[in-house]
């Protein structure tokens, strides 16, 4: 999220540049980078960049910079919440270090009278609700003629149905405004079609620091349904070294708890992290994991965010996780500093839309693979299983082909009589049945395909042996 761009290589007043020292900041973000220049010229500006990225500051030092201390009323900040009010006006303060600007909050829930006597004590920005904005205004202690610079922080909170009169009210009074700028985390079409009504060519900077970092790892998909990960898993867990360092993602605490339990079951040394832990016992299990007591941990998203241990060099994901960015948050967990990593990807049939979705977004490079073979000298550790439901369509039904042609084991109603008397099953199990010159199409509802399978190994069809098999 760091670029190598120094505050101070910026021409910015001294008390500013005082502001950010005591803050400890010494570079900007890839927002602050991106946006700050371009506000610095009074250009109007929407800035799109994620949460954390440092959108506080990307407003507040080219606001700060065109303020002066004149106890007038020069730029409105507008935010959702009276606390994320209170969070920007408190930034702003550190920032602004000495430059003496007056930095008023006007939120609703606090003593009225208060907050007028201040702003007729004179203030150089305002940051506040839109609602209690607007009482102050009708009521005269705000002057909306008066500020040059308009700014919404959250800014698609700010602008959806519910609040957009209001902003507009605001807006149109601002007689005087000169500079608009909007950012948020998420800019929909909609919010910008709003925009376009009262700012002049804004400049569009969407800053996606994550597709920046994709890491310089393997990626590796394998095909396998929900009754096979474990086995999976554990042949991936197999291949790994002393040395190495698994981090395992679930997207459940429940999967989380499943999958610890069974591996712990089967002699793997891991443990499990999730929110449900208090903060005590994970804390515990993370030092125990970086001092590399642990070598492998299950976590879910949440659990496993800030964990940053240089020793990883292999994520799985169990799960494809349901949000696109996750997904380059956990595999940035490995080949970290230039180390060599692998990231491999259990997929299900059912999440094989998401993964395609987060491959075409963040145009990634992933290996279809098959499961890794056991080492030499290895044996299994859990078991394949038969897994029906990767192969049945979206009803449920599994093709089986018989090596028979209809002649030898007779019509489509004799076969589907046949399967109902042996497997006991009602005739709604039993699906198409179609031939193809010697071959015979039986569909097969999942819930009965492995007693058809038997049912064909013990019995005669017609008194002939007939060999099947799955079609995928
Ligand atoms: P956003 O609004 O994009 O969600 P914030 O502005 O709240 O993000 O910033 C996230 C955190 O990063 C805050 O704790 C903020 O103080 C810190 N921060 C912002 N910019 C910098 C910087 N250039 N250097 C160091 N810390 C920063
Ligand atoms: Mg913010």
């Amino acid at each position: 999220m760091f670029t190598n761009t120094t505050f101070k290589s910026w021409d910015l007043p001294e008390t500013l540049h005082q502001g950010l020292d005591s803050l400890g900041w010494e570079f900007a973000t890839q927002v602050q980078k991106d946006t700050i220049p371009i506000a610095r010229q009074g250009l109007d500006l929407i800035g799109q960049a994620r949460t954390g990225s440092g959108k506080t500051a990307a407003f507040g030092i080219p606001i700060i910079e065109s303020c002066s201390p004149k106890g007038i009323l020069q730029a409105l900040i507008l935010a959702p919440t009276r606390e994320l009010a209170s969070q920007v006006s408190e930034e702003l303060n550190t920032i602004q270090g000495d430059s003496g600007l007056v930095i008023a909050t006007v939120y609703g829930g606090t003593d009225l009278e208060k907050q007028a006597r201040k702003l007729q004590d004179g203030v150089d920005i305002i940051v506040g609700t839109h609602g209690r904005v607007m009482d102050m205004t009708k009521r005269e202690f705000i002057d909306m003629n008066s500020p040059s610079i308009f700014c919404l922080d959250e800014a698609d909170r700010m602008l959806d149905m519910g609040f957009f009169p209001d902003i507009m009210w605001i807006v149109e009074k601002m007689s005087n405004r000169s500079q608009t700028l909007l950012f948020s985390a998420t800019f929909p079409q909609e919010i910008i079609d709003a925009a376009n009504e009262f700012m002049n060519e804004p400049e569009f900077i969407l800053t996606n620091t994550e597709e920046l970092d994709i890491p310089p790892i393997d990626m590796y998909s394998v095909s396998i349904g929900r009754t096979n990960k474990l086995w999976a898993l554990s042949r991936l867990l197999l291949r790994m070294s002393d040395e190495d360092q698994t981090i395992i993602f679930c997207n459940t605490k429940r999967m989380v708890d499943l999958a610890t339990q069974r591996l712990k079951k089967k002699n793997f040394e891991l443990e499990g992290l999730h929110g449900d832990l208090n903060q005590n016992q994970r804390e515990r299990i993370l030092d125990r994991y970086k001092n590399g007591e642990i070598s492998t941990i299950v976590a879910t998203d949440v659990a496993a965010r800030g964990i940053d241990v240089d020793g990883i060099t292999l994520v799985v994901n169990y799960d494809i996780p349901n949000d696109i960015d996750s997904f380059i948050h956990r595999i940035g967990r490995t080949g970290r500093i230039g180390r060599t990593g692998e990231a491999w990807s259990l997929v299900s049939k059912d999440d094989s839309p998401q993964l395609s979705k987060i491959i075409a977004t963040y145009n990634l490079d992933i290996i279809e693979s098959s499961i890794p073979e056991l080492g030499k000298g290895q044996s299994e550790v859990i078991n394949r299983q038969e897994d029906y439901q990767e192969t049945s369509n979206v009803f449920g039904f599994v093709t089986l082909q018989l090596d028979a042609s209809s002649d030898k084991i007779g019509s489509s109603r004799d076969i589907l009589n046949w399967f109902v008397s042996k497997i006991k099953c009602d005739e709604l199990a039993i699906g198409d049945i179609s031939f193809d010159g010697n071959t015979t199409k039986v569909e097969i509802h999942t819930s009965k395909i492995g007693l058809a399978i038997k049912a064909l190994d013990k019995h005669d069809f017609n008194g002939m042996k007939v060999k099947s098999s799955i079609v995928n």
